[in-house]
């Protein structure tokens, strides 16, 4: 069988959720082989076998730390050169579509961006996309070169399928390009304590109902309860009630949690377009005619600020 690269993304050896979407999905076009870069390539090893990686290629150089992202190109066209792959997968993240962009280009490949769902075909690959604000759904395949497919998190559920996951030691020469970008400081966000927004299995969002920062307390303490994100509307951003890094829609992030609840929000296609394929989708709302309630699975017509609080206590007896 053909061999697909995967390129991981990790914080020190800790496998993030998307890279297991990714091997998942590689597995239905081919032998997944992972290239891991950086730190803790042993440790990630296991996880990445325990999803399907029948190898993972690894490189650690100080280049990946002190420079943005030209050095992880030159290493994942070193795994493209080692294994004359049927595709390259890499996840749809800032870094992660520079990353594919670039090596695309280098390789004179086609390369579709933000796929939802990928299967096999047979002129090649062929990649999911949700368009205009998900009004409409496109299948594509890359006419030229190796595919490169960047793929959103949260598009597909990750499998366990054990594979050897042998590491690999990959050589990479930096090119003269790969220092010309330095990073000057790192200083990280201070965490919630939450998880990350688009790797979340729970999300609950507010909107302009919220009707005010000082009531966001309201929507966390309901997260907090079930273990979730918190996401907001764009108009809840906008007002400056919370922060643009937790907007979800066309705007903001994509979201396909297990479950969303939507609270104070109106359900505007550019918020539907965030998150409309959640697999249960709930809304709070004190219009019943609110655009919301034609997408959920439940709704529930009332105050928020009536029905959340009893539904966080409700939560927490469980
Ligand atoms: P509203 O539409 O004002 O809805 C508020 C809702 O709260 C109403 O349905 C109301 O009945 C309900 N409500 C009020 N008080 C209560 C209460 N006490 N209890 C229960 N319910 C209550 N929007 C996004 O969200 N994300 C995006 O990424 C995004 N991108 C955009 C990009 C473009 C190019 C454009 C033009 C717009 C974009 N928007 C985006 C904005 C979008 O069109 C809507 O304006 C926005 O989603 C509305 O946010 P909302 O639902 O919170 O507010």
């Amino acid at each position: 069988m053909a061999e697909v690269l995967v390129y991981v993304d990790h914080v020190d050896g800790a496998v993030r959720k998307p890279t297991l979407e990714l091997l998942t999905l590689a597995r239905r076009i081919g032998d997944p082989v992972a290239v891991h870069l950086g730190p803790g390539a042993d440790q990630a090893a296991a996880t990445l076998g325990e999803y399907g990686a029948v190898k993972v290629l690894a490189a650690e150089a100080a280049e990946f730390d002190d420079y943005l992202v030209v050095p992880k190109v030159d290493a994942l066209q070193a795994a493209y050169d080692a294994v004359s792959p049927a595709a390259v997968l890499v996840p749809s993240s800032a870094e992660g579509k520079e990353i594919a962009a670039r090596l695309a280009v280098r390789i004179g490949s086609g390369i579709i961006t933000d796929a939802v769902d990928l299967e096999s075909g047979d002129e090649g690959p062929v990649a999911t996309q949700s368009v205009f604000a998900a009004a409409f759904t496109t299948k594509s395949r890359v006419s030229k070169g190796t595919p490169v497919i960047t793929v959103k998190p949260n598009s597909t559920a990750p499998e366990a399928a054990q594979a050897a996951g042998t590491v690999e030691q990959l050589a990479v020469s930096f090119g003269e390009k790969a220092s010309g970008t330095k990073v000057v400081s790192r200083t990280p966000r201070e965490s919630s304590g939450r998880p990350e927004l688009t790797e979340a299995a729970i999300v609950v969002s507010g909107g302009r109902g919220v009707n005010g920062a000082e009531n966001f307390h309201v929507i966390e303490e309901l997260a907090d309860s079930l273990g979730a994100a918190v996401g907001a509307s764009r108009a809840a951003v906008d007002a400056g009630w919370y922060p643009h890094s937790n907007q979800v829609g066309q705007t903001g992030k994509t979201v396909s949690p297990q479950l969303y609840v939507a609270t104070g929000i109106s359900g505007a296609i550019q918020h539907r377009a965030g998150m409309q394929t959640s697999k249960t989708i709930v809304a709070i709302n004190k219009d019943a005619e609110a655009p919301i309630f034609d997408l959920v699975d439940y709704g529930v017509v009332g105050d928020l600020f009536d029905v959340v609080p009893k539904l966080t206590e409700e939560v927490k007896t469980r």
